[in-house]
């Protein structure tokens, strides 16, 4: 079987708590455990994780560092700054769990560019806020200077609002292919991937630009997991199951369900755009490309879900619902 499973930002930064590197790496080692665990039981693992928490401290670094007169880098440069701290972080943790349980596993990262379309509507209505909060004067300076879409933050100062395009497809998902083939853990797509546009240069070449926006991690993973052709998408989250009418008195968890009960409860508005919609539509869209199961759940119901079924689990249709037995079975070739 592979997998590709998706962490948030937040797993690895966690709120409350103040972002240092060794926090990181301690939340970093729960989560290797259970990938470690998934390994020994046969999964091909293929990881993508979001940064909003890290790559906001590298723009806010690179800011603060420019008025020493070190030369600040663009933010799809700090994408890559954080999909490059995040990924080593993450291969180290993982070698060492390999190493104390004595398997033979590798892993490695590979910083993914991700191509959108320079048309993509998203670029003319920026929506998602990045890096740290200003006051009013310094906001309409940086909108002066930087060129910047500064916006307030429910009352918590002016921040920088980047575009948020769709992910057409993935650079590097060959060579993705290949690691995953030879056996390794790969580790991919960081923060939604590097936005990269295609222009045309002087020979007619389509060449890569970077791009200041971000991607959503959760539609790049699912991009990723259809070029990979996964027989499973893991969006990992802080809630075990999905529900429908959230938050009322009638709220119902969603476990096993077909795409099509799925598709309509997204059409009905259950899921909201800023957290979980951007989630059931990666994992409906995963499907409509040809995967055969998408799962929705917490980092402590990951290895359960994937080896026998959990959490919001999605199929193609109804047939496949009654379908029991050994997941693992299932597996490409
Ligand atoms: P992540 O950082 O993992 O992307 P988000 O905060 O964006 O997490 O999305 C997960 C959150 O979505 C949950 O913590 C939950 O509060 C919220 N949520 C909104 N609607 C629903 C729903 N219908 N069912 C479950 N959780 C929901
Ligand atoms: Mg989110």
């Amino acid at each position: 079987m592979r997998a590709v499973i998706a962490f948030g930002g937040n797993a690895i930064a966690r709120s409350g708590q103040r972002g240092t590197y060794q926090e990181q790496l301690a939340n970093i080692r729960e989560m290797s455990a259970a990938l470690a665990d998934l390994v020994e039981a046969g999964v091909g693992v293929v990881i993508t994780h979001g940064n909003g928490p890290q790559v906001g401290q590298i723009a806010l670094q690179q800011d603060l560092a420019s008025a020493a007169g070190i030369p600040p880098m663009p933010f799809d440069a700090a994408g890559a700054m954080s999909e490059g701290l995040i990924g080593y972080m993450l291969q180290q943790s993982l070698h060492n769990t390999f190493v104390e349980r004595r398997m033979e596993a590798g892993c490695v990262t590979v910083i993914t560019q991700v191509v959108v379309a320079a048309s993509d509507p998203a670029f003319r209505n920026p929506t998602k806020p990045v890096g740290g909060f200003y006051t009013r004067p310094q906001a309409e300076e940086l909108e002066e200077t930087k060129g910047w879409t500064m916006v307030e933050d429910a009352g918590r100062g002016y921040r920088r609002v980047v575009p948020s395009p769709r992910p057409l497809t993935i650079v590097e998902w060959p060579s993705i292919a290949h690691l995953v083939e030879s056996g390794a853990m790969v580790i991919a797509a960081g923060g939604g991937g590097i936005p990269v546009v295609e222009t045309e240069s002087e020979s007619g070449a389509a060449t890569l630009r970077g791009v200041e926006a971000v991607i959503d991690k959760d539609r790049a993973s699912a991009r990723l997991a259809a070029l990979l052709t996964a027989d499973v998408l893991v969006l990992l989250t802080d809630v075990e199951q999905v529900a429908v009418r959230y938050g009322t008195p009638e709220q119902r968890w969603l476990g096993r369900v077909s795409l099509d009960e799925m598709r309509e409860h997204l059409e009905a508005g259950e899921f909201p755009p800023g957290s979980m919609g951007p989630k059931v539509e990666s994992a409906v869209a995963f499907l409509e490309q040809g995967g055969r199961r998408a799962i929705i759940t917490s980092v402590g119901r990951l290895v359960p879900a994937v080896l026998r079924g959990g959490g919001t689990e999605i199929l193609p249709d109804a047939g496949s619902l009654a379908a029991t037995g050994d997941l693992t079975g299932a597996a490409h070739g």
